[in-house]
Order: structure tokens, then sequence, then C-alpha cells
């Protein structure tokens, strides 16, 4: 099911020749996985081109930036990505029955050699220079059962598999009236989104903290459409789609300027 359209979904995942390149397919178009083919980044990440779109990309491209996969065909046959329960788990367990391959070739990396700040109201990402990646994020919904929750993930594929991966999708039970006025949501149910009502959670969460885990999970799906392994820090604070955008447009712009 596709979260925002409510349509069936269904994808083909391949690998591709060694170009370090993921490339999303559907209606006879081809679509990389790059920060200039967003088109919209309202409540979830959308890449179009030449009149195409595919919706929800954000989730298989956290995995694949985790677990550090970079050459893959994605067949798409309706505008979304199925949501699955949420997460990235299922797909996860699919990528890794599949197998990896180690390729014999280098991987694009981009340096984070400055401070970038991106501030939209009360959200900001900051990046700067360190040797090795990371993220960390915090948000506060001003909710009482959400709270302020802040983590740290630290370029660790076993730990995204375990920490990250199953964190689902979430929203606001007295949001969801609205979202679905502007015809977002339509295929989100209680097996698809970890729901939030004022004096609780409407199912278990897996962990305490699982919504600040999904931003972070967010964040590299959205990290990755700089088409490169990012070297530096990352820090957000209440990170959007779009400021997450933003980011690595600047992030792009910077790297191909002189210093
Ligand atoms: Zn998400």
């Amino acid at each position: 099911m596709g979260l925002h359209t409510g349509e069936l979904s269904r994808i083909r995942v391949e690998p591709s020749c060694i170009d370090g390149r993921i490339v999303f397919h559907g209606e006879g178009k081809d679509i990389p996985a790059l920060v200039e083919n967003v088109i919209s980044t309202k409540r979830c990440t959308t890449l179009g081109k030449d009149g195409v779109k595919i919706h929800t990309v954000e989730h298989l491209l956290s995995l694949c930036y985790a677990m550090g996969i970079d050459n893959l065909n994605i067949y798409f046959e309706s505008n979304e990505l199925p949501i699955l329960d949420g997460s990235c788990k299922d797909l996860a367990i699919a990528f890794q029955s599949a197998g990896i391959k180690v390729l014999d070739a280098l991987k694009k990396v981009i340096a984070i050699d400055r401070e970038i700040s991106i501030v939209d109201g009360d959200s900001i990402i900051t990046g700067m220079p360190s040797a090795n990646f990371s993220i960390g994020c915090m948000i506060d919904y001003n909710h009482p059962v959400v709270g302020v929750q802040t983590l740290f993930y630290r370029d660790d594929n076993d730990d995204f598999l375990q920490n990250f991966a199953p964190a689902r999708t979430f929203g606001f039970w007295e949001e969801i009236e609205k979202l679905r006025e502007i015809d977002l949501a339509r295929g989100g149910s209680l097996d698809n989104a970890l729901v939030i009502k004022k004096d609780g959670y409407m199912m278990p969460p897996r962990f305490p903290d699982e919504i600040v885990r999904h931003k972070i999970l967010d964040m590299l799906g959205d990290m990755s459409l700089s088409g490169a392994q990012i070297q530096g820090h990352i820090f957000a604070i209440k990170p959007s789609h779009k400021l997450n955008v933003q980011f690595v447009k600047e992030m792009v712009s910077i790297q191909s300027s002189p210093k």
C-alpha cells in the first residue's frame, strides 16, 4: 500500500551496472535518486522527472544508504513506494536475503569541509567537518506522550538494522483527518504507522523513542539524495523533509564551489 496515495504498490529491485547510482524507473521514464529530482517534500520525499513522479522514496533510500548500496534499478508500477509496516524492516530482510555484492569500484564521497547551517523557523540542520559520518537529531513536538527525544547514529550497518530500520512512520491522531482532507495519508492505518493520541500510543511502540529513530531513518534517506557517502557530522533540531532536502542542496553546491 502507498501511504499517501492509498494505492496498491509493487516494486522490483535489481542490481545495475557500476555507475554508483540508484535510479527509479516507471512509466517509461528514468528518475535518478538525486536531490535535483526532488519535486515535493510535503509529508514525504517525492522525486519526479518529465511529468512522472514517485512518492515516499525515503525509507528505501535510507536502507540503501545505511547498507552502503549504491547501484540499483528500482522499477515501480504505481506512483508511491509501498509503506509496508511503516519502517524499512521488511525491506532490510529482503535485501539481506538477496545478498549484497561488493563491487570493484570506488565510492563517491562528499566531505563536509566547513560548517553549513540551514534554518526554517525553529528547525535547524547543521553540518560540520568530521572524520566519520554521524547524525544527531532532537525532536520536540510539545506533546505529552512524545516529549523531547534526542539520539545519535554513528554510521554502523548493524546498529541501523537493529535500532533504526524497525522504527515506523508516525502520525498524530488529531492531524490524520486534516491530512486526508489535503489528500495525504489515504493508505495510513494502524498496520503501517505508529499513531499517537494525547493520552498515549494507539499500539505499543517498538522503542520508547521510536519517533526520533524514525526521524533519523528519514534523514538518512534524504541525505542519500546527495548521490554520495557523506563524511561529516550532521545535527538536526526538529528536521523535516523540506529542511533535509535544502541541506543536501547546500552541501552539494558547496562541494562543487571553490573554498
Ligand atoms: Zn518516514
